[in-house]
């Protein structure tokens, strides 16, 4: 028998039931407020990546400078982050190449054509955090010029001038603050270039390849490969929640 349901028994075996509550209250008694009965209401995250989306690669930028030409690869061509970390800072170490220099390197670097504007408008539309694989020591002058945009990166070990290591804050940071912030109940559209954004741009509600090499491009078919800002903006705008 339904808990809810009460019976009464007179002696006339006359039976009085009465409804569960939510049923017996007609509709127009019912002055519960309205948000009890709508659906959670879903808000917008964007993620980015930083390097090769709103700023050049800095690492190609400090090989030009430097003249070590090995400190051009990147997460575009090298899908292990750790392997590629190892081998830059066994370079720097090679070639005594201090952290200094690479902010110098970092301080002569501009947002890309267009990214600056592209990123303070969609900072107007919605929420942006950047999520990144690079560290607090080299973003910091990037930071300043894209007007302080949040950013979820990592951060150097440094003695004397010279990086000894790199710690990250988490494995798979990218991937884990979209799952984090899809636990909040945000809907996440992601946009990144390499290797290293591959398990955001899967983790997110929708995910963009933003002027990606092929060879990422046609590992990931699944996620749409676009090139210029106004295209990337106009489909985040599409899928905003
Ligand atoms: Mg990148």
């Amino acid at each position: 028998m339904n808990l809810a349901t009460l019976i009464f028994r007179s002696p006339g075996e006359y039976t009085v039931t009465l409804k569960p509550a939510a049923q017996w209250i007609p509709e127009r008694l019912d002055n519960r407020p309205r948000f009890w009965k709508a659906r959670a209401v879903k808000q917008s995250i964007v993620t980015l990546d930083l390097e090769g989306v709103l700023v050049p690669e800095i690492w190609i930028a400090v090989a030009e400078r430097t003249g070590v030409k090995e400190l051009r690869l990147t997460t575009r061509e090298v899908p292990d982050y750790d392997e590629l970390m190892k081998y830059r800072l066994n370079l720097l170490a090679q070639h005594g190449l201090t952290l200094s220099l690479i902010q110098d390197v970092i301080g002569t670097l501009e947002p890309l054509p267009g990214g600056k504007e592209f990123l303070a408008e969609l900072r107007s539309l919605t929420q942006v955090i950047i999520l990144s694989d690079t560290f607090e020591e080299f973003a910091k002058p990037l930071m300043r010029q894209l007007d302080w945009p949040a950013i979820f990166c990592h951060r150097l070990e440094v003695e004397n001038d010279r990086i000894t290591n790199y710690r990250l804050r988490l494995s798979n940071q990218k991937q884990k603050a979209v799952a984090a912030f899809k636990s909040l109940n945000y809907h996440i559209i992601a946009a990144g270039d390499a290797f290293n954004d591959t398990a955001m741009l899967g983790e997110a509600h929708v995910g963009f390849l933003f002027r990606s090499p092929l060879a990422v491009q046609q590992q990931f078919p699944q996620f749409k490969a676009l090139e210029s800002y106004e295209e990337l903006l106009t489909l985040i705008k599409a899928n905003l929640a």
